[in-house]
């Protein structure tokens, strides 16, 4: 049966699964929902014995009916292939009482590369199926770790170019060393002088900006966005969770139907809204746990039913969850609404004039399979060093904030049924954090010292994307004021 996509703040209208991956996000500025969510309807014993590409030919073809059977596979075989580390794809590691699903085997070691490196394969797919000819141009402002997986999973696809902005002074060493060190024909790195709002503010211009549309259609491009929002990231988050219930199965560690938890470090709340999917769809899942580090919105809306922004940003020492507002928060409030997207955009308008709002009673009632937390900074050191000293088993900061909100968890509920974190980033991404959580003889030491440090402690190599830029050149060095942004991108295509 066909699944097709609506808005979160339209008037019913539908598009097709292709057509919402190529627009990224609604025209009304709503986000694209499916009008409904198909079954997981596969025998959990067949499950249990696929391989990663193979569910995840199940779990998307559900949702993107518009593809062919062959298109998605070859989608999924140039996505899931040796960028990947192990044939796993995402592997399972049982410690501490807990199963660490791990999403960071890709090209930059971070759960990002598990979408990003299939968008790129699903939109010129896309574009193909919608008769457009156009080059799709991906234009990205990153604070550090999208835009690194972005390039790496459009870097020589065919049909694409990708152009990457980054706060030249806003970034660490070792994120500015990925970012410039990128190879590829079709990818361009700019350093702006300004910061990331300044870059994320001029991205946005330029895709409302008409004239340079014209412009651009003109010369043979297109403009799109491999922003989280985008249908073609969600749904291919689905496939790890229905993927690691198949692997506790077939592992024995559960019987088919058994109820698991789930816990998420959520940041723009699209991973655990892709968990809630898988649950929707039949996954046997009782409760979402969503951890949250010091910018704790979302706790705080789990306990009162206010979402406020209004407040103080922190940073810590999980860059990538430092966020005051969950884009993706958007389709479970649509949700909450039984899909009235009047309400909806209220809801939205609120929050970007005043900075919050509060959902009803009736909604609330609508939240019973999250359950929300936090760590300190303090509580997730000490959840770096318990799982080390536990277990031999080392996490990075963000994976630790879902493992300490894991314990509050236990301790609030007396839950103990099997449970699976998301583990989202390799500890070599933030060897400092790590390595101080584990001990205080290792300040002092450089990044790649640190990273060699690592390895010493637990037996595993350093990651091929660590290794790789130690001593990669550099090839991109390009650094533009922010309001040089658009004459920046007219040079690169040669347009203008
Ligand atoms: C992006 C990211 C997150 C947050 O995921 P959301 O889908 O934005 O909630 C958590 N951890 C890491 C390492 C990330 O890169």
């Amino acid at each position: 049966m066909q699944v097709l996509y609506k808005s979160t703040r339209g008037n019913g209208e539908t598009v097709t699964a292709s057509q919402a991956i190529l627009k990224g996000l609604s025209e009304d500025g709503g986000l694209f929902v499916p009008t409904r969510i198909p079954d997981l309807d596969v025998p959990m014993e067949r499950l249990a014995e696929m391989t990663y590409q193979d569910t995840a030919y199940e779990v998307m073809s559900r949702f993107l009916t518009d593809y062919t059977e062959e298109e998605l596979k070859n989608c999924i075989a140039r996505a899931y292939d040796s960028k990947f580390d192990t044939e796993e794809i995402a592997p399972l590691h049982k410690a501490d009482g807990a199963y660490f699903l791990e999403l960071f085997h890709g090209a930059t070691i971070a759960f990002k590369d598990m979408a990003l490196s299939i968008l790129p394969h699903l939109m010129t797919t896309a574009a193909k199926k919608n008769r457009t000819d156009k080059e799709i141009v991906i234009l990205t402002a990153t604070s550090g770790d999208t835009g690194k997986a972005a390039m790496a999973g459009f870097a020589d696809v065919p049909g694409t170019k990708i152009i990457v902005f980054y706060p030249k002074h806003g970034v660490s060493p070792i994120q500015e060393k990925q970012m410039v060190t990128q190879k590829g024909n079709n990818t361009y790195v700019v350093g702006i002088t300004g910061n990331f709002d300044d870059a994320q503010g001029a991205v946005k211009r330029m895709f409302n900006d008409r004239e340079l549309a014209e412009e651009l259609e003109a010369a043979g491009y297109q403009f799109s966005s491999a922003n989280s929002i985008n249908i073609g990231r969600l749904v291919p988050q689905i496939v790890y969770y229905v993927y690691a219930y198949g692997k506790l199965v077939k592992s024995g560690e559960i019987q088919a139907g058994q109820e698991i938890n789930v816990v998420v470090p959520t940041g723009n709340f699209g991973n655990i809204l892709a968990a809630y999917y898988a649950k929707l769809m039949g996954l046997p899942v009782n409760r979402l746990i969503c951890a949250s580090n010091e910018n704790k919105v979302l706790f705080d809306f789990f306990r009162t039913g206010t979402y406020d922004r209004n407040r103080d940003f922190i940073l810590t020492s999980s860059p990538s969850m430092d966020i005051l507002i969950s884009s993706n928060l958007e389709r479970l409030i649509y949700r909450l609404t039984g899909e009235n997207a009047k309400k909806c955009r209220e809801f939205m308008e609120a929050l970007s004039r005043g900075g919050e709002y509060t959902i009803t009673e009736e909604m609330r009632e609508g939240l019973g399979d999250f359950y929300g937390n936090f760590c300190s900074e303090g509580e997730t050191r000490e959840a770096i060093s318990a799982t080390y000293y536990g277990s031999g088993y080392v996490i990075d900061p963000h994976t630790a904030v879902a493992a300490g909100v894991y314990q509050k968890y236990l301790r609030d509920t007396g839950d103990d049924r099997a449970t699976v974190i998301a583990s989202t980033a390799s500890p070599y991404k933030f060897t400092r954090s790590v390595m101080d959580a584990i001990s205080d003889r290792y300040q002092g030491l450089d990044d790649f010292a640190l990273a060699d440090a690592l390895s010493a402690l637990t037996g595993v190599k350093v990651p091929k994307a660590v290794e790789e830029i130690r001593t990669a050149p550099v090839l991109h060095d390009t650094v533009v004021d922010a309001v040089e942004m658009p004459s920046a991108v007219k040079k690169i295509l040669g347009i203008g």
